[in-house]
């Protein structure tokens, strides 16, 4: 990855390690032509991995995300972060930020956000995708619709990648593993391929 777009995205906020960022980034860049599509942005940590590596091919990187934060990234929760609620609404409100970053990485011209409920947008979507990237929602419910839903979009030979796959019960939450990651390769539509920390690359066959 070009050194000036991994400083860039390393600083960015957001819950992505470094290893699994140039690993997503590189999934990217080697994916089938085609336009690529991230379940859960946040605030862009994960598009300035994605983002530079379809700038050269000229694919757009559509994010989907309502901007609401998870379940998790409620007040009272593990992963709240306070200065995201907006103040005239009292709802956290990631696009702003999420906005400012792809601007600052100059990204604007090739990421597309997508506002609104994943499995609404999933519902409605029928464009083929290169590369799928799911990070959003942890939990069983919103875990296994993202599955049920989203999968069915990746072109044949097209990437499938999960974040927060944790095998060991003791290193993370279980929904993208059970309700993702094992019933992707049981599906038999993919198999994995590699694997950086908890980033799962699966290519569908
Ligand atoms: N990829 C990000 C982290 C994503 S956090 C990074 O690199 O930092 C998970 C995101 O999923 C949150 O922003 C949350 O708003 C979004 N999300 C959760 N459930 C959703 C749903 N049903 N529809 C749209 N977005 C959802
Ligand atoms: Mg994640």
């Amino acid at each position: 990855m070009p050194a000036a777009a991994r400083e860039f995205a390393e600083a960015a906020r957001g819950f992505m390690p470094p290893n699994e960022g140039e690993a997503l980034w590189l999934a990217a860049r080697e994916a089938p032509p085609g336009p690529v599509l991230e379940v859960g942005s946040y605030c862009g940590k994960s598009a300035c991995y994605i983002g530079p590596a379809l700038q050269p091919r000229g694919d757009l990187l559509f994010c989907v995300d309502h901007h609401r934060g998870s379940e998790e990234n409620q007040p009272g929760w593990e992963w709240h972060e306070p200065d995201l609620v907006d103040p005239a609404t009292g709802k956290i409100d990631t696009l702003p930020v999420f906005r400012r970053t792809v601007h600052d990485a100059g990204l604007e011209p090739n990421v597309v956000a997508v506002v609104g409920d994943g499995p609404k947008i999933a519902k409605a979507w029928t464009t083929p995708l290169s590369m799928l990237f799911i990070d959003g929602g942890h939990g069983e419910e919103p875990a296994s619709l993202d599955f049920q839903l989203w999968t069915p979009h990746v072109s044949p030979s097209g990437t499938l990648a999960i974040h927060d796959v944790f095998a060991d019960p003791a290193d993370g939450g279980r929904p993208p593993y059970e309700q993702i990651y094992l019933p992707a390769i049981q599906s038999g539509r993919f198999k994995e391929f590699a694997s950086t920390g908890s980033l799962k690359l699966l290519r569908r066959v």
